[in-house]
């Protein structure tokens, strides 16, 4: 079937303007609507021919395309809209937001608008917040309030961004599909590429008459209290993700995601290794001799524990499961001890000859034995 000129299907000259274009359309697609012409197959190709030389003639790229190629200039694009087939009735609907506007809706039936899916929802950007936890808290796992300053959804309109929270019309550019097609000539034919509508972003739809507290964009400043469940074993740099609470989309999209980057205060004593908790205490060489009992500090108070006499420097004490609990709820570490024996500085007379006359003791030397386990064992424990 050969294919009729367009201007001619609309009754158009060939310089007609954009107005004049429309004005056509809407006449002929009021006349041949099959919703008036019921069973009337010629009726209803006069519309579908009339949309089709619509939608060509109304894009100013393929018209000028059709103007210096004709229909073959429209049909060698290489993608699959060519216009071979014709357009399907839910292309044609997709125009009358436009062409009509909301006046004409639910006037006709079938306005199932084309194209819905590939329109771009809008997504809220992510929000990041540090949040700073102490030993304790991290120990146990807490839950934080915290209030954090975003983009809400404005109450005037709904977050839809118009005025009264209906006042739209579909993309003039996109006819609501919310992507444009381009076809490049290069020297190796012509070359078909699809992208966002930049009118509408992708929305396929325009606001005609705009917000008067957002603005149009569906946001206003504000803020929320977030409460957060943070669970133990979290550490420095850890992030956790609370979906649908970052800011609030623009136009009633998905909001975003809210990220909580975890940060440690550090313990005035404690030092975390992993899920163990390191400590280090020094007693005086005569308490490693005599033996002696130390006061600790944990994660949950101070404990007591016995030191035995005749303790070494570098001896690693453990105090089982005081540790931090693993993040995947596996176990929980230990707290070590870590015994120095502080070795004076400065001496006395009375010390200095103390001191000398235990020099040539023959139980102040070294001579380790089996229990004393050298420092390499206790490494290698240690890195276990
Ligand atoms: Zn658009
Ligand atoms: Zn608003």
């Amino acid at each position: 079937m050969t294919k009729r000129d367009y201007y001619e299907i609309l009754g158009v000259p060939r310089n007609a303007g954009e107005a004049e274009i429309k004005k056509a359309y809407r006449q002929m697609a009021l006349k041949f609507h099959p919703d008036k012409n019921p069973g009337n197959k010629e009726a209803e190709d006069k519309f579908k021919e009339a949309a089709e030389a619509y939608e060509v003639l109304s894009n100013p790229d393929k018209r000028s395309r059709y103007d210096q190629f004709g229909h073959d200039g429209l049909r060698n694009g290489g993608g699959n809209q060519g216009y071979g087939g014709g357009m399907s009735m839910d292309d044609i609907f997709s125009q009358f937001g436009d062409i009509f506007g909301n006046a004409f809706g639910g006037g006709f039936g079938g306005f199932s608008s084309g194209g819905g899916s590939r329109r771009r929802v809008n997504k809220g950007t992510n929000l990041r917040v540090k949040v700073k936890l102490s030993l304790e808290e991290i120990a146990t796992g807490v839950e934080k309030k915290i209030k954090v300053n975003k983009l809400v959804s404005c109450n005037t309109c709904n977050g839809s961004g118009a005025a009264g929270g209906s006042a739209f019309s579909t993309c003039s550019h996109c006819r609501g599909t919310g992507q444009v097609t381009r076809v490049t000539s290069t020297f190796l034919g012509q070359m078909q590429t699809t992208s966002t509508c930049p009118y509408c972003n992708g929305e396929g739809q325009s606001i005609t008459n705009k917000c008067d507290s957002c603005g149009g964009s569906g946001t206003v400043k504000g803020e929320e209290v977030i409460s957060l469940n943070i669970p133990a074993g979290v550490s420095e740099g850890i992030q956790l993700s609370v979906g649908g609470k970052g800011n609030a989309a623009p136009r009633g999209g998905v909001p975003g995601d809210l990220i909580i980057q975890i940060e440690e205060t550090p313990h005035p004593e404690l030092v975390r290794d992993g899920t163990n908790i390191l400590y280090e205490h020094y007693i005086s060489f005569p308490e490693a001799t005599l033996g002696t009992s130390i006061e600790v500090p944990t994660i949950e108070g101070k404990v007591r524990i016995k030191i035995e006499a005749g303790t070494q420097g570098g001896k690693v004490l453990r105090l089982k499961g005081k540790g931090i609990p693993s993040l995947n709820g596996y176990g929980r570490g230990d707290q070590l001890i870590n015994i120095s024996v502080w070795t004076p500085r400065n001496l006395n007379r009375q010390e200095q000859d103390l001191m000398e006359s235990l020099l040539n003791s023959d139980n102040f030397k070294p001579h380790p034995g089996a229990k004393d386990r050298s420092f390499f064992d206790r490494m290698k424990e240690y890195f276990q």
